[in-house]
């Protein structure tokens, strides 16, 4: 952690001073880099006497120079007042109540109501009976409930200044990753907060200041008290995030990754320990690599590719590694979801995992042998599964043996042409 530290300034102080105002010509972010869409949006809320502001990851990474991944707008307007405005649009939420206008490629703006720092979500509001003056709020409140700094800075389309009154652009210029407020309250508060401070630290390569991490070492496990769907979303995202392996080894160092999957630890000496981190790192590059390349890794692959390391220490599977004829598919599916318990996926999911796990062996042999079958070659998980083939051998065996078995592998295109075939038939 070699960044300087910069103290926030008290939380109070900064509540009670008003923003600072980064005025056009000293900041970068520029209209051509939004969204025509989000721009659509900000200008009509603006032009009907409301409050637009581009909010949250999207500033952050328009700051950053990177192009957002969605262009979230924040408003003074309820959502009923955003729903009369745009005639392709829907309230959705549960948790929270915002509003989707849809535009043509199916592309969607979020435009969500600036809140107040209330913890609980609008059902619980409901229930509590609160009016939306209650729920509802300014937009400095709207930017102290946020999670972390850099995340709670606002772009104002009116004169396309940015707000900022969390000192979030100090912290994007030194690298840091702060949670707005006292970490510990913040994280009691919602324990997923530490998973985002994580995601965060490994997506920009920033470093997390000394606060936020001591809070995130001392709670770290509450993250087994919250909503497993919620949390289960958020682990997925950073599998899927292109920087999965520099999150694993931080969250790992966090000893965040250790209460997420105790199972997966567990049992486990300091070598085998050191082991399966290596191998995860290893196969999380690999799938990095793949990201990169703008290739998508669907769910199956994703879960299976995070627990191979484990199986490969597993003396239950080394066991039945032996017997390289058998097929053991639902022994696969039983110590994969061992390990990723409690997170309870589709039994569809559980199986193409399982098969895909399971396919290691066939697929090994194959490679041997120089023969593919086409009991192979045809299982609809076979892609996915010779994707991990590759990723685990590179790690384990190194590139050598890559490059003596590449040769001998199917092409894709005389599997998509037998296939078509076979349907021809039918
Ligand atoms: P990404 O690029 O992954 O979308 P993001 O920062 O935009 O990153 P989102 O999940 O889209 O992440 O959330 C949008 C914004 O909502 C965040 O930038 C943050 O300000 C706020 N936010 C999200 N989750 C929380 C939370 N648990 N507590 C407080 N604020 C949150
Ligand atoms: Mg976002």
């Amino acid at each position: 952690m070699e960044a300087t530290i910069v103290e926030q300034p008290n939380l109070f102080l900064l509540k009670r001073r008003g923003p600072t105002i980064i005025p056009r010509p000293e900041h970068c972010v520029s209209r051509k880099d939004m969204d025509r869409e989000a721009l659509k949006v900000l200008y009509r809320l603006k032009d009907h006497g409301y409050l637009a502001y581009l909010v949250g990851g999207s500033v952050r990474d328009l700051l950053l120079g990177r192009r957002p991944k969605d262009f979230d707008v924040g408003t003074n307007a309820t959502p009923r007042q955003v729903r009369r405005l745009f005639r392709y649009s829907r309230i959705i939420g549960k948790r929270f109540r915002l509003v989707h206008v849809y535009f043509r490629g199916r592309k969607i703006i979020e435009v969500s109501t600036f809140r107040r720092q209330i913890e609980f979500d609008d059902r619980e509001a409901a229930r509590l009976g609160l009016s939306e003056n209650e729920i509802y709020g300014t937009p400095k409140e709207d930017a102290f409930r946020r999670d972390l700094t850099i995340n709670g800075l606002f772009y104002n389309i009116a004169d396309f200044s940015i707000i900022d009154y969390v000192g979030g652009m100090e912290d994007l210029r030194r690298g840091i990753i702060r949670t707005i407020g006292e970490p510990s309250v913040r994280f009691i508060r919602d324990p997923v907060r530490m998973m985002r401070a994580v995601r965060h630290a490994a997506r920009t390569g920033f470093t997390i200041e000394p606060a936020t991490w001591e809070a995130l070492e001392q709670h770290r496990g509450l993250i087994r008290l919250c909503s497993i769907h919620r949390v289960r979303d958020e682990w997925l995202k950073d599998l899927n995030s292109g920087k999965s392996a520099a999150w694993a080894r931080l969250a790992y160092r966090a000893g965040l990754l250790q209460e997420l999957f105790p199972a997966y630890w567990q049992g486990l000496d300091q070598d085998q320990e050191r082991r399966v981190l290596h191998l995860l790192e290893g196969l999380l590059k690999g799938l990095d690599g793949l990201i990169s390349q703008g290739e998508t890794v669907d769910e199956p692959l994703l879960i299976a590719l995070l627990v191979m390391p484990r199986l490969l220490t597993a003396p239950e599977w080394l066991a039945l590694e032996s017997n390289k004829l058998k097929w053991p598919t639902h022994e696969a599916r039983g110590l994969l979801m061992e390990f990723l318990a409690p997170f309870d996926f589709r039994r569809a999911v559980q199986d193409a995992a399982a098969q895909i796990l399971a396919s290691q062996w066939p697929i090994g042999l194959c490679y041997a042998r120089g023969n593919w079958p086409k009991r192979v070659v045809n299982k609809p998980t076979f892609e996915s599964a010779l994707e991990l083939y590759k990723m685990v051998r590179d790690v384990v065996r190194g590139e050598e043996a890559v490059t003596v078995h590449s040769s001998s592998a199917p092409s894709k295109r005389r599997r998509r042409r037998r296939r078509r075939k076979k349907r021809g038939k039918a």
